[in-house]
């Protein structure tokens, strides 16, 4: 049996399937992923180093134009054919779980519900001080140049800077959303895991989890990701293309 129709066969099988899902899935939405090489003004800085709280704090306008700029990407993207395909996964009757790192909606505006953010999500701002969440106004979601220092607004109950609500390199993952996601990882019968490069912990920790709790996984990426387990299958091509293609053909059984 082929790599394509031993993945059919065990999503057929499956009665909860697990989806985990990186920056790549939304890669042909036109949203960049980590290892795409950045153009304009921000190829001179590197994402890594812009997404901390150091940062933050030692440039808070430059962290926050960024944000900006990557909150109005987000918005003018729609879901692809991949979140489209994933979306229709939980018509079929059976458990499904949609567990992502990224920080765009796109999954849930292809229709995905219940969604787990690991990472939480660049349009719901916080404050750095007390941790609030908090609403901008239209003004101060203005887009800036690529590249623009812009004074992160105020918030408007202990003065403090706000910041975007996701999760920074060296924080904690949102409590409640870590552990859905390893309950799901540890009582799925197969995780479709796709566009990620597993290097970023501890939410790359989840196909480990996944293995050893006897599940299989189906690997969608540019390029070959296997852990090297035996339960491993990997599709190497585009998510827009493979996920609705494995789908279809796992829907037409
Ligand atoms: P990553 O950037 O480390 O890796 C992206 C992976 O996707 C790579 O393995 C690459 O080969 C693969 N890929 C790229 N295009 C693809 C395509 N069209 N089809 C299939 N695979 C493709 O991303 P990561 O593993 O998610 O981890 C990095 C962090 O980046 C995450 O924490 C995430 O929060 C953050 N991030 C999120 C977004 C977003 O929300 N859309 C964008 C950039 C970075």
């Amino acid at each position: 049996m082929n790599v394509l129709a031993e993945a059919i066969t065990a999503l057929r099988k499956a009665r909860h399937v697990a989806v985990f899902t990186g920056a790549g899935i939304s890669a042909e939405s036109g949203i960049p992923t980590f290892r795409d090489r950045l153009t304009g003004l921000w190829a001179r800085h590197d994402p890594e180093r812009l997404e901390t709280a150091k940062a933050f704090k030692e440039h808070p306008q430059l962290v926050w134009g960024w944000y900006l700029w990557r909150r109005q990407q987000v918005l003018q993207a729609q879901p692809n054919p991949a979140h489209l395909a994933i979306a229709r996964l939980a018509d079929v009757g059976r458990e499904n779980t949609v567990i992502t790192q990224n920080i765009d909606d796109l999954h849930e505006r292809a229709g995905s519900q219940g969604v787990v953010h690991l990472h939480g999500s660049l349009l719901t701002p916080k404050c750095f001080a007390c941790h609030r969440p908090a609403e901008l106004t239209q003004e101060q979601l203005a887009t800036p140049a690529e590249g623009a220092l812009i004074e992160p607004p105020r918030c408007a109950r202990c003065n403090g800077r706000l910041r975007p609500g996701v999760v920074w390199f060296g924080e904690d993952l949102p409590a409640g959303a870590w552990k859905a996601a390893t309950q799901a990882a540890r009582s799925c019968d197969v995780m479709l895991s796709i566009g990620t490069s597993g290097v970023v912990m501890p939410a790359a920790r989840l196909p480990d989890l996944a293995l050893a709790a006897g599940a299989t996984i189906i690997h969608v990426n540019r390029v070959d990701v296997r852990l090297h387990q035996p339960k491993e299958l990997m599709l190497i091509g585009l998510a827009g293309q493979l996920v609705p293609h494995l789908i279809d053909l796992m829907l037409a059984g």
